[in-house]
C-alpha cells in the first residue's frame, strides 16, 4: 500500500513527488508514467529552452472559466507565495526554491525565467536525479486505465493500492507527449465537472485572399482580437504569417476562446496596426512625398515588401502611382495600414495547441487542491481549469499547484499522526 500515488510524471507530477518526499522521507510515494521517461512535454517547452516562469506574476496573466475567486482562493494558501516567485521571504517557499534545490539554477531574460543551462532537457535530467536521490518509486511505461476507490483505499488498474491519489495527467494538447485527456475521465468518474475544453496558445487560420503570398513574413504590430466587431483583447509583439494562418506569441495569447466564439457563429477577426509608431496623418504625408512611386513601392518604404504588395493588390491599386490616388483613396490606404483585418476561420487543433483551456472545475476543490467530492483525491497542473499566457505561466501553474497539493497532503498526514 502506497501513501500517495501520482498519475503522470510531467511538470506537475514530478514536482508533487519531490515536494512530498523532501518534507517527509518516510512517506511511500509512487509516480506512474505511461511514457518510458519523465517530462516528454517539459523537454520541448520554450523551443527546447523551457521558459519555466515569469517575474511579472500579475493574476491577469492567468485564465479560468471557473469563478476567479476560486482561483484566487487556491493562490492564497497559507505560507505559500504563488505570485511573488522571486521576492519570497524566509517562511514562504515558491517553486523557485524547489527548482534550485533539485539542481535547476535559474536565469532571467527580460521577465522570462529559464534554466541557466537554457536547456529543457537539463531540467528533466535534474528531476530524474533528484527523484532517485529522494527514493521516489517511479514506474515508467505504466498506463493507468482505471482508478476506483474501495472504502478508504484507491485501487489503480486493479493492482496498485494507495491512500491518496494525485491526478497530474495534463490536458489534451500535444497528445503525442502523453497528455490525452485521461485525467478528465478519472475525475469525472468521481463526480467532478469538466468545463468545455478548447485548444489555446495556438495559431489562427485565416481566409485572407493573399495569405499564401505572405508566408514567412514577420512583423511587429499592435494586434487585436475583434469578436462581432468588438475589440476583446490587444497584444503587442511579433506576428508570423504562414501559408494559411497567423502565428507568433501575440497571436497565441489572443487565441484563447476563439474556437468557442467560432462555435457560437460569431465573426472573429484579427486587426493589426502595422505601423503603431506613426499616426495616419504622418503616414499620409510620408507616402505622398513619394508621389511618382508605384503605391506598393512607397508602402514598402514603411512595411514588409510582401505586405506592401498584398495591400496594394487588396485595394486594387497594384499598378497605380501615389500621385494618381486622390485624398480619400490615400486616406483609405493609411487606414488599412493602421487597421488591417484578417477574417479568422479556425484555430489550430489539440495536436498543435500548446495548452488546453478549461478543465476540471476549481470550485469542486479545496484550497489545498483536494477534491470536495472524494477524500484523498487531488488534481494538479493543466488538468485543472487554469491556463496562462505564453511566458512561463503554464509551467509555473503546474509547479505551484503541485506544491500546494503536496503541502496539503503533508499537513493531513501530520494531523493524523
Ligand atoms: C510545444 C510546447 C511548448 C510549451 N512551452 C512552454 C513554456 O515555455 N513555458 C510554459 O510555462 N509552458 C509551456 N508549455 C505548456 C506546459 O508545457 C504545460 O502547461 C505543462 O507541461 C503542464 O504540466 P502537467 O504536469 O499538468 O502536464 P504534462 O506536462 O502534460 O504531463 C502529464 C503527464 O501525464 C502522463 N499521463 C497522462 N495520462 C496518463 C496515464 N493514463 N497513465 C500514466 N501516465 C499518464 C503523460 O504521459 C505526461 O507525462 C508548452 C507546451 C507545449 C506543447
Amino acid at each position: 500500500m502506497y501513501d500517495v500515488t501520482i498519475i503522470g510524471a510531467g511538470a506537475s507530477g514530478v514536482m508533487c513527488a519531490l515536494a512530498l518526499k523532501e518534507k517527509n522521507k518516510s512517506l511511500k510515494v509512487l509516480l506512474l508514467e505511461k511514457n518510458d521517461k519523465l517530462g516528454k512535454k517539459l523537454s520541448i517547452t520554450g523551443n527546447g529552452r523551457c521558459n519555466l516562469g515569469n517575474t511579472n506574476t500579475d493574476i491577469s496573466n492567468f485564465n479560468s472559466d471557473s469563478n476567479l475567486s476560486d482561483f484566487k482562493n487556491v493562490l492564497e494558501v497559507d505560507n505559500f507565495d504563488f505570485l511573488n516567485v522571486l521576492d519570497n521571504t524566509d517562511d514562504m517557499e515558491s517553486y523557485y526554491d524547489y527548482l534550485i534545490r533539485c539542481g535547476v539554477l535559474i536565469t532571467k531574460e527580460k521577465e522570462y525565467l529559464y534554466p541557466y543551462s537554457m536547456q529543457a532537457i537539463t531540467v528533466c535530467k535534474s528531476f530524474e536525479r533528484y527523484l532517485n536521490y529522494l527514493n521516489v518509486a517511479v514506474k515508467y511505461s505504466y498506463d493507468v486505465v482505471k482508478v476506483t476507490k474501495n472504502k478508504d483505499v484507491f485501487i489503480i488498474n486493479d493492482d496498485i493500492k494507495s491512500k491518496v491519489v494525485v491526478v497530474a495527467t495534463g490536458g489534451k494538447s500535444y497528445p503525442k507527449t502523453g497528455s490525452t485527456g485521461f485525467g478528465y475521465n478519472v475525475l469525472k468518474s468521481f463526480g467532478h465537472t469538466i468545463t468545455d475544453l478548447y485548444p489555446s496558445l495556438t495559431h489562427l487560420k485565416t481566409d485572407y485572399k493573399h495569405i499564401k503570398d505572405l508566408q514567412g513574413v514577420r512583423v511587429n504590430a499592435v494586434t487585436s482580437l475583434s469578436v462581432d466587431g468588438w475589440i476583446e483583447k490587444q497584444e503587442e509583439g511579433q506576428v508570423q504569417f504562414t501559408h494559411d494562418a497567423l502565428s507568433g506569441i501575440c497571436i497565441f495569447n489572443l487565441s484563447r476562446d476563439v474556437k468557442k466564439y467560432l462555435n457560437e457563429n460569431k465573426t472573429v477577426k484579427i486587426k493589426m496596426d502595422l505601423v503603431p509608431d506613426y499616426s495616419g496623418l504622418e503616414l499620409q504625408s510620408y507616402i505622398a512625398s513619394f508621389s511618382s512611386y508605384k503605391l506598393q513601392d512607397a508602402l514598402s518604404c514603411i512595411i514588409n515588401n510582401k505586405l506592401a504588395v498584398a495591400i496594394a493588390k487588396e485595394l486594387k491599386y497594384t499598378n497605380m502611382l501615389v500621385k494618381e490616388l486622390n485624398k480619400n483613396e490615400l486616406d483609405g490606404v493609411c487606414f488599412t495600414l493602421k487597421n488591417m483585418y484578417f477574417n479568422i476561420t479556425d484555430t489550430g487543433d489539440f495536436n498543435t495547441a500548446q495548452i488546453t483551456s478549461g478543465g476540471v472545475k476549481l470550485d469542486e476543490f479545496t484550497k489545498g487542491l483536494e477534491s470536495s467530492k472524494c477524500k484523498g483525491l487531488y488534481a494538479v497542473g493543466e488538468v485543472l481549469d487554469v491556463d496562462g499566457k505564453c511566458g512561463g505561466y503554464n509551467l509555473s501553474w503546474a509547479f505551484n499547484s503541485a506544491i500546494i497539493a503536496a503541502n496539503d497532503i503533508l499537513r493531513r498526514d501530520h494531523e493524523k499522526s
